[in-house]
């Protein structure tokens, strides 16, 4: 039989306390739901470094969800990016989205310093190295041998990498981005993230494409319910996505606010189902620091127990 599809969050680093204190709130719908995990992003060049933390101690610590920290390496030298995963990991962080982030906006390739790692599957091999360095193995008690203690390799981690269904902007072709997902499996991944697309089709000949390939791990569908024009144009600019424009349409042709954010809940919603009948395994929701769009998307998608929500 198949099993339940899993859900899970995206969250990012509040910028100031007004918005700490508004994410605390939603937080709370978010992780009465029971997600697999909640990934927190890393603001580019570590600038959100110190907050992104917090966000992620506090699931630890106050939650039973398992944080996931997004890293990226852009930039960095093998001691500093060990240093930052050291810290994670010190914290009791243990499940990663390893990237290789971007250049500062603005700055071609060519005219920055790119540092030691040239690319997500460099920082995959760091973070399990440093998790190795500081945990070679762990002791296990032995039932009924009091004493006996048996030796097994340190505790796994979980690493996710980035997956682009439509390609990679800097990508030639969709085999080199197939390539680039197989040999963050090789560099020792366990689980991919897609970026966001707002076709079904887009990522279930994706992930045709990718098992073709020789790519095992799982492979979750980022979806974003995106909820105004506004956010449409800066997703669609940031991601590099082409315009879906019927969802543009529709939001253009919505009057109030709540009207163009219902359109863009269904569309979500619509692309979960079908995400979901097409065999993904889960999905992953941007949920922008909000939880009634993406809790919507989870209900419309026979994902939610809504007991489980506070009133
Ligand atoms: P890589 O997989 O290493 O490379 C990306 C592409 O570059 C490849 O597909 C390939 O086409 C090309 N490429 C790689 N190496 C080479 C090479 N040697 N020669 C030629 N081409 C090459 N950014 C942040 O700053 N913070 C975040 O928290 C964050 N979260 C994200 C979460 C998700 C789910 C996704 C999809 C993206 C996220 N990003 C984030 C954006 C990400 O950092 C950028 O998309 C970045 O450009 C690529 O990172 P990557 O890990 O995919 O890189």
């Amino acid at each position: 039989m198949r099993p339940t599809p899993t859900f899970s969050f995206e969250l990012y680093p509040p910028r100031n306390a007004e918005a700490d204190a508004a994410l605390q709130r939603e937080l709370i719908p978010l992780v009465a739901a029971g997600p697999e995990f909640i990934s927190v992003t890393y603001g580019a060049n570590g600038s959100s470094r110190g907050v992104s933390l917090d966000v992620l101690r506090h699931l630890l610590h106050n939650t039973e969800v398992q944080p996931m920290a997004h890293l990226t390496c852009v930039g960095s030298s093998y001691a500093e990016a060990s240093r930052l995963i050291r810290e994670f990991l010190d914290a009791g962080v243990t499940s990663f989205l390893a990237l290789r982030g971007d250049p500062p906006a603005g700055v071609a390739e060519e005219d920055v310093d790119l540092g030691d790692l040239r690319s997500a599957g460099e920082l995959v091999q760091l973070i399990h190295n440093v998790q190795l360095e500081r945990e070679p193995f762990l002791q296990h008690e032995v039932p009924g041998f009091p004493g006996a203690k048996r030796i097994a390799s340190g505790r796994p981690v979980t690493i996710a990498v980035a997956a682009f269904p439509n390609g990679h902007p800097r990508s030639r072709s969709r085999s080199q981005d197939l390539d680039t997902l197989l040999a963050k499996e090789a560099a020792g991944a366990n689980l991919a993230i897609s970026q966001l697309f707002f076709e079904a089709d887009d990522y279930l000949s994706f992930v045709d494409a990718a098992r073709a390939a020789g790519v095992t791990m799982r492979i979750l569908p980022g979806i974003m319910p995106v909820l105004s024009v506004a956010r449409l144009h800066r997703v669609v600019q940031l991601s590099g996505e082409a315009v879906p424009t019927g969802l543009l349409r529709d939001l253009e042709r919505a009057g109030a606010a709540e009207e163009a954010a219902a359109i863009g809940t269904t569309h979500a919603t619509t692309l979960a189902r079908d995400l979901l009948d097409g065999g993904a395994s889960g999905i992953h929701l941007y949920t922008f620091n909000r939880s009634h769009a993406p809790l919507a998307v989870l209900g419309g998608a026979g994902l939610l127990d809504t007991t489980r929500i506070p009133a």
